[in-house]
């Protein structure tokens, strides 16, 4: 059988622990060339003195999905720590950054983890619902109040949809499924990541701002 997480684990460690807010990256609204915008990101990971980079743990411990493996930072004291204990190098806010578009190409979600005594940032990562303890407590194992939604939301073009699917393998907190041979967008279930954003070739997605 498959290994996963359980919920006396995933409570102890991280629900009642850690809050987590999804970051958007690609941004493209109405009228603007498309880009990669790492601009959100930047500005999360700026609040960091230190920033560590080592091996993804979840994927490492459930082996569900793999590559990439890299995309997993540690902020401040837990950097320094990771560091110590020689699991973790230091890296640059453009090496971060960096490492981040390659994530974001792989259909990863990034993340930001706060500390919910001290709001904290503790971990940046880049993460997936079958291995991630986060993502798979907020998308499979129905804890609502763990992950939080970005301040945007994707919206839906039906008339430049190809219906190719590619959005809904990518997203990972099912709000893109397909009925029918057909694209239903369940906007209610958008964490606002983005990551559906880039590599639809009907051009039928934009992110705006959640009202
Ligand atoms: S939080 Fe995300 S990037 Fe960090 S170890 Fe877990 S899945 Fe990997
Ligand atoms: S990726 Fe774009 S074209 Fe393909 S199903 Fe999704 S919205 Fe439609
Ligand atoms: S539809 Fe899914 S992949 Fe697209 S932005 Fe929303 S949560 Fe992310």
């Amino acid at each position: 059988m498959d290994k996963d997480w359980d919920r006396e684990e995933l409570e102890k460690k991280y629900v009642n622990r850690m809050k987590a807010v999804t970051i958007p990256l690609n941004l493209k609204f109405s009228g603007v060339q498309k880009i990669l915008d790492l601009s959100e990101l930047k500005e999360v990971l700026e609040q960091a003195e230190v920033i560590a980079q080592g091996e993804c743990d979840c994927r490492k411990k459930m082996g569900k999905c793999i590559d990439p493996m890299d995309g997993c930072f540690a902020i401040d004291d837990e950097a320094i720590d990771w560091i110590a204990r020689k699991e973790a190098r230091r890296i640059t806010l453009d090496e971060a950054l960096e490492a981040m578009r390659r994530t974001y190409d792989a259909g990863l979600v990034h993340m930001a983890y706060y500390l919910k005594e001290n709001g904290k940032l503790t971990w940046v990562c880049s993460c997936c619902s079958c291995c991630c303890h986060s993502l798979s407590a907020s998308v499979r194992f129905g804890y609502s109040d763990h992950v939080f939604s970005s301040k945007f939301i994707a919206t839906q073009d039906m008339d430049k949809c190809e219906d190719c699917g590619t959005c809904v393998d990518r997203c990972q907190f099912h709000a893109r499924e397909f009925v029918d041979e057909k694209l239903v967008y369940q906007k209610e279930k958008c964490f606002g990541c983005g990551v559906c954003v880039e590599t639809c070739p009907g051009d039928a997605i934009e992110m705006v701002k959640r009202s």
